[in-house]
């Protein structure tokens, strides 16, 4: 079984090899979210946070009035387990707009507390115990636990930087009679690598060959640079049935905290996905479901701006870090930048993080926490850029005291 490498540094609180007979065998071999942890020590040193990526700027006053009138209008029950009807419906149209694809809101669409859990119900819904679990690496942290918790083990392939790109032999050999799935985050967290149609014809030709299915996330779709597109590979010929796609609404509409996303597969699939679901969660919040629907319904334009406004941002991250010493790796997607810290002479990416928040006051991620041998990102720290001009403005002065 694949262990996950022990995060100790960052977590004094942790009681390494201390398991006592109340704590499972089963939560032993990962620790708690370096990416969350940053959060928590950026409040405690009052530090700009720009390592877990969630904005701090207001959602929409229109999606917020929505979410009030809910509640006012007493939708505050559980909601019908698998989503409420008008938001599946939303989001099979608009998958059918934007992409060209059909999913029957009865039978092929699951809405979930974020794609957090879309991710997690849908490895417990195809995966057995010593199944493989192909995923890209550097890698967003969850699919680690998530691999573990299911007891698949994880086969990893190499993002190779400066752009992140992965070697197709490499890859091929990572397949075997015992691949489950593939994992494929596009637009990529950390990276900001948009897989490319070359790309996901290579993944999509090996996911046939060997009866494999890809699990998506594709929680950044709307959040393009420099005229990257996003394309879903269950668009590509003979994947629609052999993808889960899962998505939400958190990125796209500036609203982590509401925990709604979803995930769309075909109705074989669907039947064990929400089952998992069901019992581990009964439903997502029923009145942020309700203004999910207006979100879904937005026209066009929010999500040119949305791009528009990060595109800005981006810009402006780069700038300040290359200002203050780092190499930054510009990204096409998401809103992350990876930036090499190399030139600052630290052993390593925890003390050097651990250095930021606290002495200088900016929190980023470990890139270790993006790896499975932690010396791989031991350069290497994670900034998010999904702030306001200001806070960005802000981290720029801190930085002026490494
Ligand atoms: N996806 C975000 C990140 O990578 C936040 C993850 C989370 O905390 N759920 O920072």
């Amino acid at each position: 079984m694949a262990t996950i490498a022990q995060k100790t540094p960052m977590q004094p609180m942790q009681i390494a090899n201390r398991r006592s007979r109340f704590q499972s065998q089963r939560t032993e071999n990962f620790t708690e979210s370096v990416i969350r942890e940053m959060s928590r020590l950026a409040i405690q040193y009052n530090a700009v946070n720009l390592a877990q990526g969630f904005p701090d700027f207001p959602a929409s006053e229109i999606l917020k009035n929505a979410a009030r009138e809910a509640i006012a209008d007493d939708f505050n029950q559980y909601p019908m387990t698998w989503g409420i009807k008008p938001l599946r419906d939303a989001i099979g149209a608009k998958y059918q707009r934007t992409y060209g694809l059909e999913y029957d809101p009865e039978r092929e669409i699951t809405v979930c507390c974020g794609a957090t859990e879309a991710m997690i119900a849908t490895l417990l819904a195809v995966t057995n115990p010593g199944d493989e679990l192909i995923v890209f690496e550097p890698f967003y942290e969850n699919y680690g636990p998530d691999a573990l918790l299911c007891g698949a083990e994880r086969k990893f392939v190499k993002l190779h930087s400066p752009d992140w790109h992965f070697d197709p032999d490499e890859l091929r050999r990572a397949f075997s009679p015992r691949t489950k799935a593939i994992i494929l985050n596009t637009p990529n967290n950390p990276t900001g690598r948009v897989f490319d149609r070359a790309a996901l014809d290579q993944i999509a030709a090996l996911c046939q060959e060997f009866d494999a299915l890809a699990i998506t996330d594709e929680i950044y779709e709307h959040i393009l640079f420099d005229g990257a597109r996003h394309i879903p590979i269950a668009q590509l010929p003979g994947m629609r049935d052999r993808t889960v796609l899962i998505s939400s609404m958190s990125k796209t509409y500036s609203v982590t905290g509401w925990r709604v996303g979803w995930v769309l597969a075909s109705p074989d699939l669907t039947e064990s996905i929400r089952k998992v679901h069901d019992f581990l969660t009964v439903g997502a919040p029923t009145p942020l479901q309700r203004a999910g629907v207006l979100a879904l319904s937005l026209p066009e334009e929010h999500y040119a701006h949305l791009s528009a406004d990060y595109v800005e941002r981006r810009d402006l991250i780069i700038d300040i870090l290359d200002g203050a010493g780092f190499r930054c790796f510009r990204p096409q997607g998401a809103y992350y930048v990876m930036a090499d810290i190399s030139a600052f002479g630290f052993a390593d990416d925890m003390q050097f993080a651990r250095h930021l928040v606290e002495k200088v006051g900016v929190a980023g991620v470990p890139g270790s926490s993006f790896f499975h041998d932690m010396s791989e990102g031991s350069q290497i720290l994670r900034f998010c850029f999904c702030k306001k001009l200001e806070t960005l403005h802000a981290a720029k002065e801190r930085f002026r005291l490494i």
